[in-house]
């Protein structure tokens, strides 16, 4: 490939600014140093990939710049001995698509330590339809999981349930046996939430009030990908020795909470963090993502665009006008 499309990012020298995101064409000269390259067939669109695409956070931490935390493809070149020409593989987090250039082009050059083989059953644009946040949400459900939670404990709440971390924790909990309570600003979306698992709907502006110390204990447990208010009510509505795996910031990323369920109902708050979680636990993720998430349910949740409407709905991210997942095919 001499030349290959991209979204690219710039900034003036000295600029406080970046420069509005171009879809552009750039050479493999472009790219930056890494063992394996990889002719990306399918990448996604995350919160954190609208934060870089508008500016609106100090995501990216280069210029010039390709956004798009998570990609997936084939292998064309590799100095690695872990990967070879014609191996299936995918990449999450790294900083891919923060510091160095990532997932929107159909290139990318990157160090062979983040790559994991794309798992047999799945395709690209499976893995892609999970992306960072659904492997994230696969990551909080371990997490509770490792605490102790089980099904018969009670209910879990998750917040922001119609976005991407939140409809793939709602059908991998469900799919456990989990009785999931999703909490969201889209009440519209019921039968889309129950459809995925759900049991009961919650609208969010229950959970956007002044947080009282301890409220009526609800859930066993939640997760949460909003942050601020929301998850400090769902903290003190959770019933004794109960968990919340925090993993988002789609409300704000302050947490207005005191620590009565912490001191006095043994709460536990778990945090969850998909950039730099090392491989064994990637790769467990991705064994349980394979046999716990239903393809029709991921399909139902997923929408496919191309890479040059990529910049188009960076906004809409942000705005929580997405639901459930985006999969960029990056031929189209
Ligand atoms: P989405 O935009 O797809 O989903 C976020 C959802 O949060 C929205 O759909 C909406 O759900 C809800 N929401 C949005 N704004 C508000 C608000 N002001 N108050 C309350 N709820 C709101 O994003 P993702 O699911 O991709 O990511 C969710 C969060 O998780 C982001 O903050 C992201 O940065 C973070 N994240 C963190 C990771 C980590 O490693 N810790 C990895 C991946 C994501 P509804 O309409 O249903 O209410």
């Amino acid at each position: 490939m001499d030349t290959f499309k991209t979204i690219w990012i710039t900034r003036e020298e000295g600029a406080k600014a970046q420069n509005p995101a171009e879809f552009r064409e750039i050479t493999p000269d472009d790219l930056m140093e890494g063992e394996v390259t990889v002719a990306v067939s399918h990448s996604t669109v995350n919160y954190k990939d609208g934060l870089a695409i508008t500016g609106k956070s100090p995501i990216l931490r280069r210029y010039p710049m390709i956004p798009g935390i998570d990609l997936a493809g084939t292998v064309t070149q590799s100095s690695s001995p872990d990967f070879r020409e014609g191996d299936a593989v995918l990449l999450n987090g790294w900083g891919v698509g923060e510091g160095h250039m990532g997932g929107f082009a159909q290139m990318a050059r990157v160090k062979a330590e983040w790559l994991i083989p794309l798992p047999g059953s799945m395709s690209a644009a499976e893995a892609m339809a999970i992306g960072t946040a659904g492997y994230t949400a696969m990551l909080a459900v371990l997490a509770l999981e490792k605490y102790g939670l089980s099904p018969n404990d009670g209910p879990i709440a998750v917040t922001g349930a119609s976005g991407g971390v939140g409809s793939v924790a709602v059908a991998l909990l469900a799919k456990r046996g989990f009785e999931v309570v999703a909490v969201t600003g889209r009440t519209a979306e019921a039968d889309y939430l129950k459809n995925l698992g759900a049991s009961d709907i919650v609208d969010r502006a229950e959970f956007a009030g002044d947080p009282r110390p301890l409220a009526k204990e609800r859930f066993a447990g939640g997760i949460d990908a909003v942050g601020s208010k929301p998850l400090a009510n769902l903290l003190s509505m959770i019933r004794y020795e109960g968990a919340v795996a925090a993993c988002g910031l789609a409300g704000g990323f302050d947490l207005p909470a005191t620590v009565m369920p912490f001191i006095l109902r043994g709460v536990s708050l778990l945090g969850i963090d998909s950039v730099k979680k090392p491989k064994p636990v990637r790769l467990e993720a991705y064994e349980r993502l394979a046999s716990d998430l239903d393809r029709d349910k991921l399909a139902a949740i997923t929408r496919t665009i191309g890479l040059s409407e990529v910049i188009g709905v960076a906004g809409d991210i942000l705005a929580g006008k997405v639901r459930g997942r985006l999969v960029v095919d990056t031929a189209k």
